[in-house]
């Protein structure tokens, strides 16, 4: 059986913040052995392991067509929030599904991948576990603040052969570093 890397254990245990409460609406999902609630997106590879980083195969169909929260499944109400970089911020194309506020404010303060700009999106050893290619249309860099982004209508569509997310007309934009609220980084 293949073995994490162990500084990837390290990183990633250290860097969860396990001070954040749990929204309600995100209590029902299973949680992995750090005691992190597993996201609906996550894929879940061949051995039953969540991936945080990686998105599952059928996330449009299981849950961005069906108006569901990209990070709890419950059904969003005419309220939809994105989060992203400044290139989806100004694109309108983002990679991941629209979610509720507080679950995208919880994924925003408690997941390292988008909580802290400093980690290594894409590790080796999480490439290894990708179903299919990598949407080229995401930058694996990370962006100096990551905006919530609350629309009201958005569709799935492809750019450059890649399936992405049309966010809508905005209604709001706020911008995050390391897990808190900061100014506009424009
Ligand atoms: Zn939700």
């Amino acid at each position: 059986m293949q073995q994490k890397p162990p500084h990837l254990i390290i990183m990633v245990d250290r860097m969860f913040n396990t001070d954040i409460e749990i929204p309600d609406k995100m209590k029902a999902l299973p949680l992995d052995h750090r005691g992190y609630p597993i996201p609906k997106f996550a894929h879940i590879d061949s051995e039953g392991k969540p991936h945080f980083d990686i998105c599952a195969d059928d996330i449009h169909v299981r849950l961005v067509i069906p108006g569901m929260c990209f990070i709890c499944g419950q059904p969003l109400g005419r309220h939809r929030f994105f989060i992203g970089g400044p290139i989806s911020a100004k694109s309108h194309y983002f990679n991941d599904g629209p979610s509720h506020r507080e679950c995208a404010i919880f994924s925003l303060k408690a997941c390292p991948f988008l909580a802290n700009r400093n980690f290594t999106h894409m590790t080796e050893n999480t490439k290894k576990h990708i179903p299919k290619k990598i949407n080229t249309a995401v930058s694996t860099e990370r962006p100096p603040a990551t905006a919530l982004i609350e629309c009201r209508y958005y569709r799935v569509t492809s750019v450059s052969g890649n399936i992405v997310i049309e966010a809508g007309e905005y209604e709001g934009i706020e911008w995050f570093c390391d897990g808190e609220l900061v100014a506009n980084p424009q």
